[in-house]
């Protein structure tokens, strides 16, 4: 069994890496460019194959697919930053809905029908969700709020009629937000654990910058959300959507809390205007029935553990 991973070098590719390579019977194949960190892989650099592919280079993603011949596609790349895509719109849609046009395209070419394709799309998907509308279900409307969100109801629509219309194998998860080391420092969760990090290290004067706290988000492990990457692929049913979440909602000031709980100096808290997003989701709290029923996955870290191990991550590297 051979995989392709796009994305391998960001934080959910390379756990979904070690995840298939951890299975004992699986070749993991990873896609990267000339300029990927490639710190994420290091500890896996000999046990997986590299190849260099950008997503929005036709030739090349149609090239990747002859040579590598997978059993079956995880599509993780993507411009994942939400804030980027207020300040790029264009790069962002580039990269996540032509990027994945081209493996399509490339998938019914070479008719790839029996080839089962995760397709990572997102909770953003649902943007504005009236109280009364949570849990949210795969039936709620996608009301995007963002050039982010957009991309990711763009790449869901395109999985839903490659599927109809060529047979393509696609399976759909909205997976609500997912942390844990390697998150990159941008993410609301790494950054903060970053900033307690510096502070303790005495490189960061003890204010943490903070932007909206009230936020609530369906926070998950990673490292739980590449198993259920793994059986969307190959327990989905072709063509569906599932929600990837925990089913808890939790604001980011509770979020804060944890991780300031687990500060060893005093930190203070200072909000800051340019952490403001111009739109923002207030609630995003994950119905996961459909996924679950259809093959057991749920959660397993708990959230202190999850933010336990960024901040120890953190450590680590600015120490
Ligand atoms: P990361 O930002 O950590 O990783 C993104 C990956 O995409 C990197 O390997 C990056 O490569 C690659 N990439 C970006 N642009 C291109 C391109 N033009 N061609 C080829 N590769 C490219 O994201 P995550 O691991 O956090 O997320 C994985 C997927 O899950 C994304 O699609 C994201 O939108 C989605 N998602 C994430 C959520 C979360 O909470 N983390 C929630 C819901 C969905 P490089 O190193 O070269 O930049």
């Amino acid at each position: 069994m051979r995989v392709l991973i796009t994305g391998i070098t960001g934080m959910a590719g390379s756990h979904l890496a070690e995840y298939c390579l951890a299975r004992g019977d699986v070749e993991v194949v990873g896609t990267v460019r000339w300029r990927s960190p490639r710190e994420n892989i290091a500890g896996i650099a000999d046990k997986v194959r590299l190849v260099d592919a950008d997503l929005r280079d036709q030739a090349g993603v149609r090239r990747l697919l002859e040579q590598v011949e997978p059993d079956a596609i995880f599509h993780l790349a993507a411009q994942s930053f939400v804030p980027a895509s207020w300040s790029g719109p264009a790069d962002t849609m580039m990269t996540n809905v032509l990027g994945q046009v081209h493996l399509l395209e490339a998938m019914r070419d070479l008719r790839m029908t029996d080839v089962p394709m995760q397709i990572a799309g997102s909770s953003e998907e649902y943007g504005l969700v009236h109280p009364e509308e949570t849990p949210i279900t795969e039936e709620n409307p996608l009301r995007p709020l963002s050039p982010y969100a957009v991309s990711k109801v763009t790449q869901d629509m395109l999985g839903w009629q490659y599927h109809q219309s060529f047979g393509l194998r696609t399976v759909r998860t909205r997976a609500f937000n997912h942390e844990g080391p390697r998150r990159g420092e941008v993410f609301v969760t790494s950054n903060f654990a970053k900033q307690i990090a510096l502070i303790e290290a005495g490189k960061q004067a003890p204010v943490l910058e903070v932007g909206n706290l009230e936020a609530r988000r369906d926070w998950h492990d990673v490292r739980d959300t590449v198993v259920a990457y793994w059986k969307a692929a190959f327990e989905g049913e072709p063509g569906e959507v599932y929600n990837i979440g925990r089913g808890e909602a939790l604001s980011i000031q509770g979020m804060l809390d944890i991780l300031l709980s687990m500060a060893k100096v005093d930190v203070k808290v200072r909000p800051v205007p340019e952490r403001m997003r111009p739109s923002d989701v207030e609630l995003l709290l994950c119905d996961p029935t459909k996924f679950r029923d259809r093959t057991g996955w749920t959660p397993t870290i708990p959230l202190d553990q999850t933010l336990r191990d960024t901040l120890e991550y953190w450590r680590e590297r600015v120490s």
